[in-house]
Parts: C-alpha cells; sequence; structure tokens
C-alpha cells in the first residue's frame, strides 16, 4: 500500500505521474511473473510437440482465465491481440465484412462522436467500404442520448460501440442499456473497455456485451498487449484482419506473446482482487484534489458527468488558462491538455467538442489522471503546484 498523507512535500519524486489515462506504469508484481516467460522459459506457446512448447502454451492458459475472469466470461472467448487499437479494428471490421460476406441485409454500424479515435476511424473505414455509418451526437455530460440511440439502432444494424469509459473525460457509459437495446434490435454491441477494464465493475452477460476490448499498459499491464473479448453462445461472428497461422480461433493469426500475455493475465487477476478498494482510495484522492484546487483558486469546472466516472479521471476547465501554457510552467507534474497533438497543428479535443465545449474552453482544459501507486502527498504537492501556476497564467493573461 502507498504511504498515506504524512509529511509535506518530503518524499515526493518528480515529475508526478499524473497521466494514467494514457499509460500506467506495469505493475512490479506483474513484472514479476512476466519475466521468467523471456529468456529462461522462452517457448513458442503454438509449439506444443515438446515441452518448451507445453509449458509456455499452459502459462497462456492461465493468463487468459485471468482475463475471462475480469469480465465474467468464458476463457474460450478471449482473444489476445496487440492492444485495444488492434481489438477496436476487429471488433468492428471483423463484424462488418463477416455480415457482408453472409450477403445479409444489415448494413449499418453505429457509434458516439466521443469514442477513441481508433473506433471512429474504424467506423470511417468501413463507410469508404460501402458500409452506412452513424456517429451519434453526445449530451453535455458526456454520456450517449438514448433519443438518438434508439432511432439510430433499427434492424439494419450490424454493431453498436460505445465505450464504458472515456479516455478524456472519464465518463461511464450506460452500457447495460445499450446492451439491451442491440440485443432487442438484433445488432452485435460492441464496448471498447480500455479504460475501464480493471477500474469498474464489468460483466459481458449483465450488460449484454457481445465483444469487448482490453488494453494491457491501461491496467498496470505490458504495452503491446490487449484482448478481444468475443462472445460464444449466441456467436458474435467476426472475419479475422491477418490472414496466418489461424490462432487464437483462427481470429487473430501470429504468434502469441507468451510473457506479455502471462503480464496481462495478471494484471487483470490482480484488478479483479483490488479493484474496490482501489477506486474507493481514488475516488477519495480525486475529491481531495478537487476541494484542495477549489479551496485555493476560483473558476474551475469539471468535464462531464460528476458522478459516473472513473475513479482517478480528472477533467476541468480553468477559467482564463490556456492548458499548453499551463504545462510549461508546471515541469513537475505529468498530465495532459484535452488537446490532441495531431501532426503539428494542436487541435482541439474531439471528445471536448462533442460535449459541446467552444474552442476557448476546450483549450482551457487540462486532464489529470491518479492511479495505482498515486499517494495523497503527491496530490497536495500537485494541488499546490497547479494552483500556483494557474495564478500565473491568469496574471500573465489579464497583464497581455
Ligand atoms: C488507450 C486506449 C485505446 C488504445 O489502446 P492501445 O492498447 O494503446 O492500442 C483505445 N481506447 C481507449 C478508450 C483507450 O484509452
Amino acid at each position: 500500500m502507498p504511504p498515506d498523507d504524512a509529511m509535506e512535500h518530503a518524499g515526493v519524486g518528480t515529475p508526478v505521474y499524473l497521466d494514467h489515462h494514457a499509460t500506467t506504469p506495469v505493475d512490479p508484481r506483474v513484472l514479476e511473473v512476466m519475466t521468467p516467460w523471456f529468456a529462461e522459459r522462452f517457448g513458442n506457446p503454438h509449439s506444443t510437440s515438446h515441452a518448451f512448447g507445453h509449458e509456455a502454451a499452459e502459462a497462456v492458459e492461465t493468463a487468459r482465465g485471468h482475463v475471462a475472469a475480469l469480465i465474467g466470461a468464458d476463457p474460450r472467448e478471449i482473444v489476445f491481440t496487440s492492444g485495444a487499437t488492434e481489438s477496436n479494428n476487429l471488433a468492428i471490421k471483423g463484424a462488418a465484412r463477416f455480415e457482408r460476406r453472409r450477403r445479409n441485409r444489415r448494413n449499418k454500424l453505429v457509434t458516439l462522436a466521443s469514442e477513441h479515435k481508433c473506433v471512429i476511424e474504424s467506423v470511417g473505414d468501413m463507410a469508404a467500404e460501402g458500409f452506412e455509418t452513424r456517429i451519434l451526437p453526445v449530451r453535455g455530460d458526456g454520456l450517449v442520448d438514448p433519443d438518438e440511440l434508439h432511432r439510430a439502432v433499427d434492424d439494419s444494424t450490424i454493431l453498436v460501440s460505445v465505450m464504458a469509459a472515456n479516455n478524456e473525460i472519464g465518463v461511464l457509459q450506460p452500457i447495460e442499456a445499450v446492451g439491451a437495446l442491440a440485443r432487442a434490435r438484433g445488432a452485435l454491441f460492441h464496448t471498447d473497455a480500455a479504460q475501464a477494464a480493471g477500474k469498474a465493475p464489468l460483466d459481458v452477460n449483465a450488460a449484454g456485451i457481445d465483444l469487448l476490448s482490453i488494453s494491457g499498459h491501461k491496467l498496470y499491464g505490458p504495452k503491446g498487449i490487449g484482448a478481444l473479448y468475443a462472445r460464444r453462445r449466441p456467436r458474435a461472428r467476426i472475419e479475422p484482419l491477418f490472414s496466418g497461422g489461424g490462432q487464437e480461433r483462427a481470429l487473430r493469426s501470429g504468434t502469441v506473446p507468451a510473457p506479455l500475455a502471462v503480464g496481462l493475465g495478471e494484471a487483470c487477476r490482480i484488478a479483479r482482487e483490488e479493484m474496490a478498494a482501489e477506486g474507493d482510495r481514488l475516488s477519495a484522492l480525486s475529491a481531495r484534489f478537487l476541494k484542495g484546487l477549489q479551496e485555493r483558486i476560483d473558476g474551475v469546472a469539471v468535464n462531464g458527468d460528476r458522478c459516473r466516472r472513473l475513479p482517478g479521471n480528472i477533467s476541468i476547465r480553468l477559467d482564463g488558462v490556456d492548458a499548453l501554457g499551463l504545462i510549461d510552467l508546471v515541469p513537475d507534474l505529468a498530465f495532459s491538455t484535452g488537446s490532441a497533438c495531431t501532426s503539428a497543428a494542436v487541435e482541439p479535443s474531439h471528445v471536448l467538442r462533442a460535449i459541446g465545449l467552444g474552442d476557448e474552453e476546450a483549450a482551457s482544459s487540462v486532464r489529470l489522471g491518479l492511479g495505482r501507486f498515486t499517494t495523497a502527498g503527491e496530490v497536495d504537492f500537485a494541488v499546490d503546484h497547479l494552483a500556483e501556476a494557474i495564478r500565473a497564467c491568469r496574471r500573465a493573461m489579464s497583464a497581455a
């Protein structure tokens, strides 16, 4: 357990990492379990004609069980991939292309304007392949608009993709309701759970989920591994993206990276055990941060629904502050703006736009993400430094 808030800022190592939506450190317990599978126990898990392959295959299957358990799935429903980007591409393109190959009349894909770029662009790629696509607006609180969804999802819909938790504003979508609607209309329900997995309870059966994406490096596992849950009963039928050896139920050809799979499994096992307590601790720390900041400065507003959100997410607008300028003033804090630096240009985030923020509000937004190893001391340090920098920003702005 991380130390409590005893001393002032003594002992706070800098820079303080407050960007856990971008990535998380590998938990030391995960690293320990992974390590032997790189060099000592290096077998190819698909080469089961000898002991090297056998032991790797066994370790991969144990890991598959841990991933499945985290979301209430059967291990046979878990496909290892390289990460959530690949899982999302596989789910969306795979479902659409399977349907077309079967010459069915369903032709529509539905998603939200606040989804991760890899979902929106996968859907866009399918529009280029001739599918009908709908990218629905979201409400000001970041949540799906049930009326929009009811209008869009009909018996021509192949798949509905709605994320479980947003990577920028942290809001938790009502996935049970989305799943129930999709099922009632005979459509598949895919959810990008890269942020939610291991942070919020997920049950594929309770939520009527057919396809679900997970990323290792968002839940204290390694980078370069993820998983796609694909329902067996009734079967969510998808076409693979890759041609090859037919590994992973022929849905994902290529050698499963055993060390990474073992790491993802252990990360899921730990998350399942510790999620409830960790969520309580992070909610308290987020509240402490907001209260502290609001006591020191005014003009702080939370982006997105205040209650339905990831416990470690703090997405805020700071009146009269340019987020990029602010970040330069606090090199001891690692956090992000509400903007995506795509190529050379800085564009307002499509998520903040989707919830109705203007360019200026978006440009004054920052995202902080607290995580498993964030301490109360670090939160207090961040509040003090940020409040001071915000005051400096505002002074500079009013002087200009
Ligand atoms: C990080 C993230 C992804 C991409 O995951 P990778 O494993 O890095 O490919 C997709 N969706 C959401 C919501 C994310 O936060």
